[in-house]
């Protein structure tokens, strides 16, 4: 089959045959029809992350398809059935934290496309119990990135705390920020959207934003403290320290911090004002399954639309490349058919 693998870090996908997966006892293969590029995909690709992915690895945990066979003790699955194979590949399934519905927290899970081969490959397996179900009325195109982008920004909101009628400010309107805003609004948030690139807050005006800051032109917390008062809640999906403070900033009184982008820094917090302020600081990471599927089902009722262009597998390295400069319109889904 056909696949994008990651040999070395730093350098080019290899797009090269390599054997189809072999299915072991409660997995099943998956024709892959359509995969959505994450920046975890390019944190995979460059290897900047703490916890390295092992190598050579095929990226790709926004793969949705058609199941082509399946293995021994599966009982959920059938041959035929549109699924998709998210981040959360597999967890233990016994730990204080999969016993309690907090399974991505599970020490003994497995990531796809990082810890085991991903979907930007004509073939991908997993175990049945972890792939999502995916609707009939929706295309594979269009409900690739709710595997990732929607699930992960759906999760952050939800972990927010915010109420119906709050101001929410989704720093970064890229993959996971255009999608993010969309089930802010669906939410009932009023939601302003930052980003330092004009095309990106063109996108969000579109998609429906209340109030769209570059924060190149201005500072995002002074803005929002005089406009809104500071916010209820912001969710920072932009790779880098400086939006992340500026988040922290932009959070009014008793407000949350939801950091979701990865990238490998710290954010030095003033103790005084977070304990006089009583603002909350929190990490939040994809969503379990239970969360993917009523992310899908937002989806599938058309209230969540990734702003999507389709491209084949072999302009991934091209992709990374536009994505390290900010240059992609939402999300980039390759197809695979
Ligand atoms: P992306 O490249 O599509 O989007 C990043 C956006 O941030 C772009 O629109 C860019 O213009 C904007 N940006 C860059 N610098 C900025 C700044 N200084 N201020 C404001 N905006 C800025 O990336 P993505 O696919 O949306 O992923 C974002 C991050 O989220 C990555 O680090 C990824 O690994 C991480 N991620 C985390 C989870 C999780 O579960 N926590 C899940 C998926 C992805
Ligand atoms: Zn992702
Ligand atoms: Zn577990």
């Amino acid at each position: 089959m056909k696949a994008a693998v990651v040999n070395e870090f730093t350098k080019d996908l290899e797009i090269k045959e390599v054997s189809v997966p072999e299915l072991e006892h409660g997995e099943i293969l998956v024709k892959i029809k359509a995969t959505g590029v994450c920046h975890t995909d390019l944190h995979c690709k460059t290897g900047d992350w703490p916890v390295k992915p092992k190598l050579p690895v095929i990226p790709g945990h926004e793969g949705v398809g058609i199941v082509e066979k399946v293995a021994d003790g599966v009982k959920s699955i059938k041959v035929g059935d549109r699924v998709g194979i998210p981040w959360l590949y597999s967890a233990c399934g016994e730990c204080e934290y999969c016993l309690t519905g907090r399974e991505t927290l599970c020490h003994d899970q497995e990531n796809g496309g990082y810890s085991v081969d991903g979907t930007f490959a004509e073939y991908c397996k997993a175990p049945a119990d972890y792939v999502a179900k995916i609707p009939e009325n929706v295309s594979f195109e269009e409900i690739a990135p709710i595997l990732c982008a929607g699930v992960t920004t759906y999760k952050a909101l939800k972990v927010s705390s915010a109420k119906p009628g709050d101001w929410v400010a989704i720093f970064g309107i890229g993959g996971l920020g255009h999608i993010g805003l969309q089930y802010a609004k669906v939410m009932g948030f009023n939601v302003i959207a930052v980003d330092i690139h004009e095309d990106k807050l063109a996108l969000a005006k579109k998609l429906g934003a209340d109030k769209v800051i570059n924060s190149i032109k201005a500072d995002p917390a002074q803005v929002m403290k005089e406009e809104v008062g500071g916010v209820q809640a912001a969710i920072s999906t932009a790779v880098a320290k400086k939006p992340f403070e500026q988040a922290y900033q932009s959070v009014k009184r008793g407000g949350t911090l939801v950091a979701v982008a990865l990238p490998n820094d710290e954010l030095p917090i003033p103790i005084f004002d977070t304990v006089l302020n009583g603002v909350s600081v929190k990490g939040s990471i994809v969503g379990t399954r239970k969360d993917l599927q009523e992310a899908i089902d937002f989806a599938a009722q058309g209230k969540i639309k990734a702003n999507l262009t389709v491209e084949p597998l072999e302009n991934i390295n091209d992709i990374f490349d536009r994505m390290e400069k900010g240059k992609i319109d939402g999300r980039i889904v390759m197809n695979l058919s």
